[in-house]
């Protein structure tokens, strides 16, 4: 799916609030509460679903569903979140187990798909609400791979969900298995301290987990204070994906939520599936960050107070037009943060 056609109204409020079952959702929602103000659409293509649960989510959308990307490669989706997996004749590789509950649903669902045993889970950085629920996984002999700092962040703050992992590595990591490998690379501290990408080969897809969701960089963060996101690096975690996509010559992203985008029929603000879309959403991500810095930075040379800076961009719109989600609100906490970032460099 690669959605490149967008309308030009992009001035709607995310305001249109849903008529659904609140109590339900807020269930499953885990951490996304922006998405219960806007509006769901499944646009794009149909996807090759393998697999999907009875019970509603939201919208067109169930509570899960599982996605065939490639003959051997799948997309699970839980609530908004989701994770990739890979199906070879040596074992299975997978990532994220979401939390306790998703991973055991994808422990029984992979196994409707295959015999061999999952021998590898990797995680793609250390939050609890993607890195939880791996014990089925580690029952069956998996071994669990995480960045060195995001062991590091389960031993400091441990939490009874989260498997710990059994191999670390500090720069790329490659697991390979049955003909297929996945590649991890750690380009520095971003959306926690150890979050990395993850290349799947010879398929040439790139899985991206919270600082990039297709088909669009230019999304409302979900949290606009990005306390957990270091604004220092951003830009420069970015180029390290760009130099990988580059290198490889990928063209596909999968994103680790689904995602906002502009319905292409009415304008509006909507959810949309967000499994695949253009690698272009790494260097539109890298814009975002880099604009709204560059932004910020010239109001302070410009000698504008720094505690007038975010008032002062959101009354002139700044961004508005380009942010799918754009809230004058969520705007002026994250102009806090950038212009704290431009005082403190943190
Ligand atoms: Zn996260």
């Amino acid at each position: 799916m690669h959605i490149t056609s967008y309308s030009s109204h992009r001035g709607n409020s995310f305001a249109q609030a849903m008529n659904i079952k609140i109590s339900k959702i807020a269930r499953r929602m885990l951490a996304v509460p922006l998405l219960l103000a806007i509006s769901v659409t499944a646009m794009g293509q149909e996807p090759d679903l393998v697999a999907i649960s009875d019970e509603p989510l939201l919208g067109p959308f169930k509570l899960w569903e599982i996605e065939r990307i490639t003959d051997d490669v799948y997309a699970f989706r839980y609530s908004f979140y989701r994770n990739i997996f890979i199906v070879t004749d040596d074992g299975v590789i997978a990532t994220d187990p979401l939390s306790v509950e998703a991973g055991q649903i994808l422990s029984e669902e992979i196994s409707k798909i295959t015999d061999q045993p999952v021998k590898y889970v990797a995680y793609t950085h250390s939050h609890w609400d993607h890195a939880s629920g791996a014990q089925p996984f580690k029952d069956q002999g998996a071994q669990i791979v995480a960045h060195e700092r995001c062991a590091e962040n389960f031993i400091e703050n441990p939490n009874p969900n989260v498997v710990t992992p059994d191999i670390t590595y500090s720069d790329r990591y490659e697991i390979k298995l049955g003909g297929k490998a996945l590649e991890m690379f750690y380009f520095g501290p971003s959306h926690d301290n150890c979050l990395v990408g993850m290349v799947i080969k010879p398929d040439n897809l790139l899985f991206l987990a919270d600082v990039a969701n297709p088909p669009t960089g230019w999304m409302m963060f979900y949290n606009p204070a990005v306390s957990e996101d270091r604004v220092w690096n951003m830009v420069r975690f970015f180029d390290g994906y760009q130099g990988v996509i580059d290198e490889y010559g990928i063209e596909t992203v999968i994103g680790g939520h689904m995602t906002g985008s502009f319905d292409p029929e009415t304008g509006r603000p909507t959810i949309i599936r967000g499994t695949m879309g253009s690698a272009s959403v790494v260097a539109e991500r890298r814009a975002f960050w880099n604009s709204i810095i560059e932004a910020t930075k010239a109001e302070i040379a410009a000698g504008t107070p720094p505690a007038e800076v975010p008032d002062k961009l959101v009354t002139e719109g700044a961004f508005a037009d380009q942010i799918v989600g754009y809230d004058p609100d969520k705007m002026r906490i994250f102009l806090q943060r950038i212009t704290t970032y431009v005082q403190t460099g943190e």
